[in-house]
């Protein structure tokens, strides 16, 4: 099963996170969607459910046509309708006739991480031959634990994990590629030190076509691709990053493609934060300078909510508080 200590990643994007009401892509458009997993390095893609539509048959033909340097999966069911219902003994056939990845998936997302790295582990302690066979988790958000659950599947021994671009996926969508390769990546301490070879730089590309493609909005707050996953607004915050920035970011922005990080000027930035952002702005003020000008400052942030470059331009430029459009 070659390194022990790699975790593969299979990407479902395209066959689960399709799955997603109103995410329907055309072709050419999953095409976009492969070629950009193709540079995030992912090693395997699920292009797609053959079986449900001519349509998805034909875009896994030309996923598996036109990329290289990564496996391409497509979604069949077996034919015993209740194969779920006999957990260990099915695994254990499946191994003899050949199987060199089995999925143990929790596909309503009921299950809770101590569950499921027991499970995990039972199965490892249990089924003969399971050392050569690869364990692969699959997961759903539904009480919002997948992206818990399938790191607690790593520890219990799993070394593949079935995830999406931004958590898209069925219902309450899928456990999210940039949270797992993520956490792995800040947390190598907690996981045996596994790894994946997923290029992080291009999670921030990815979400944000999926997101395009699809019409399906990444919420503000959300991990690593969220707007506001690298903004900071709160003064002590600002000063801090100012002073180190490693006082509140556990990984750097650019590290998964963000430019920079975001000092969001606010009613709640303090004087630090604001002289950072006209330094930017090309204005050098001086300590009593500053001062007034960050008098002026939040007496504005409480009548606007988004203060623009314009509005601190405008405060140190003429001196006044209030713009004539307010
Ligand atoms: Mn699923």
């Amino acid at each position: 099963m070659g390194d022990p200590a790699v975790i593969r990643i299979f990407d479902t994007t395209l066959r689960d996170g399709e799955q997603s009401p109103g995410a329907t892509m055309t072709t050419e458009e999953k095409i976009q969607v492969a070629e950009q997993l193709v540079r995030l390095n992912v090693d395997i893609i699920e292009a797609g459910f053959p079986a449900a539509s001519p349509g998805d048959l034909e875009a896994v033909q030309q996923i598996a046509r036109r990329t290289r340097g990564v496996a391409i999966a497509g979604l069949a069911r077996a034919d015993v309708s209740d194969i779920d219902a006999a957990l260990c003994r099915v695994f254990e056939a499946a191994i003899k006739a050949g199987a060199t990845t089995i999925n143990v998936p929790d596909t309503v997302g009921y299950t809770l991480p101590h569950e499921y790295e027991a499970l995990f582990r039972y199965l490892r302690e249990h089924i003969p031959g399971i050392e050569d066979v690869v364990m692969s988790a699959h997961c759903h958000d539904d009480l919002g634990m997948a992206t818990a659950n399938t790191l607690a599947a790593i520890k219990g021994g799993a070394r593949q994990v079935e995830v999406t671009i931004n958590g898209l996926g069925e219902r309450a969508g899928n456990t999210a590629v940039e949270e797992v390769v993520m956490a792995l990546r800040t947390r190598p301490d907690s996981y045996g030190n596994v790894y994946t070879r997923i290029n992080t730089q291009e999670l921030l590309a990815a979400s944000q076509l999926v997101s395009r493609l699809t019409g399906i909005l990444v919420q503000p707050n959300k991990a690593v691709v969220g707007q506001n996953a690298f903004a900071h607004e709160a003064g002590i915050h600002q000063d801090g990053m100012l002073k180190n920035r490693m006082t509140y970011e556990i990984m750097t922005p650019q590290s998964v493609g963000w430019a920079d990080t975001k000092l969001v000027i606010g009613k709640h930035s303090g004087r630090h934060g604001l002289d950072a952002r006209l330094r930017q702005l090309g204005h050098k003020l001086d300590a009593e300078q500053l001062k007034a000008a960050y008098r002026r400052f939040v007496v504005m942030a409480d009548q606007k909510k988004h203060l623009t470059d314009a509005d601190l331009l405008y405060i140190v430029e003429t001196g006044k508080e209030t713009p004539a459009a307010i």
